[in-house]
């Protein structure tokens, strides 16, 4: 089965398509399936909610099955902010660097060992039959004083997961990233249910 995988975000779908292939998950993108989808307004409180609003939409628009994810940062310092807002948290969709400045301007008094906080995934399948799978994951770390890195997207510059040995996210090869990701592992989830189903081999 070949699945349509729905974002606009050019470096996640890089991530999911990387991600999903040695999983045996065989996707397209929009572009591949000849399909335009519209950009889906995130009008839900959870990534769940968000994840299945996109999934659904792709669906719909292509007939095919279709993966998408919704996902963000939760800092425990500001009681879970940005989460949901993640992409938009200082204003503009997509503005990775303003919303970096925004957050280290947040937890500017906040003192290293209050600095926890957690990338979250949540990935959802739709089917066109209605049906939806939904797997989530998540990778924990902290929020370092200041950027480091060029790879990656988002606020992988002030990212240290716990798994990193105090390097932020953006400093991680691919392959390092993906060995430890939220994506990675909400996705490995989702694979897994596929191939119990019997609608994905390997
Ligand atoms: P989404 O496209 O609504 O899922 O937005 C996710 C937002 O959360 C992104 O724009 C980033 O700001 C942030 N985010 C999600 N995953 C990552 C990641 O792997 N690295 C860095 N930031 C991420």
């Amino acid at each position: 089965m070949i699945f349509l995988l729905a974002t606009h975000n050019q470096k996640k779908r890089a991530e999911l398509e990387r991600i999903l292939a040695p999983l045996g998950v065989q996707v397209l993108t929009a572009e591949q399936a000849g399909v335009e989808l519209t950009d889906v307004e995130e009008t839900g409180e959870t990534f769940r909610e968000n994840a299945i609003l996109k999934a659904e939409s792709g669906c719909r628009e292509s007939g095919l099955p279709c993966v998408a994810d919704d996902s963000g940062l939760e800092v425990d310092a500001l009681n879970g902010a940005p989460g949901v807002y993640s992409a938009r948290y200082a204003g503009e969709h997509g503005n990775d660097d303003k919303n970096i400045e925004k957050l280290l301007h947040a937890l500017r008094d906040v003192p290293q060992g209050a600095r926890t906080a957690r990338f979250v995934c949540t990935a959802c399948c739709a089917f066109p039959d209605g049906t939806q799978l939904l797997t989530r994951g998540e990778c924990s770390g902290s929020i370092a004083f200041k950027r480091s890195g060029n790879g990656g997207f988002g606020y992988d510059p002030v990212f240290v997961p716990d798994e990193a040995g105090g390097r932020s996210m953006a400093t991680l090869t691919d392959d390092e990233k993906d060995a430890i990701s939220h994506r990675r592992r909400a996705l490995e989830k989702l694979a897994r249910v596929l191939q119990e189903k019997g609608i994905c081999d390997s």
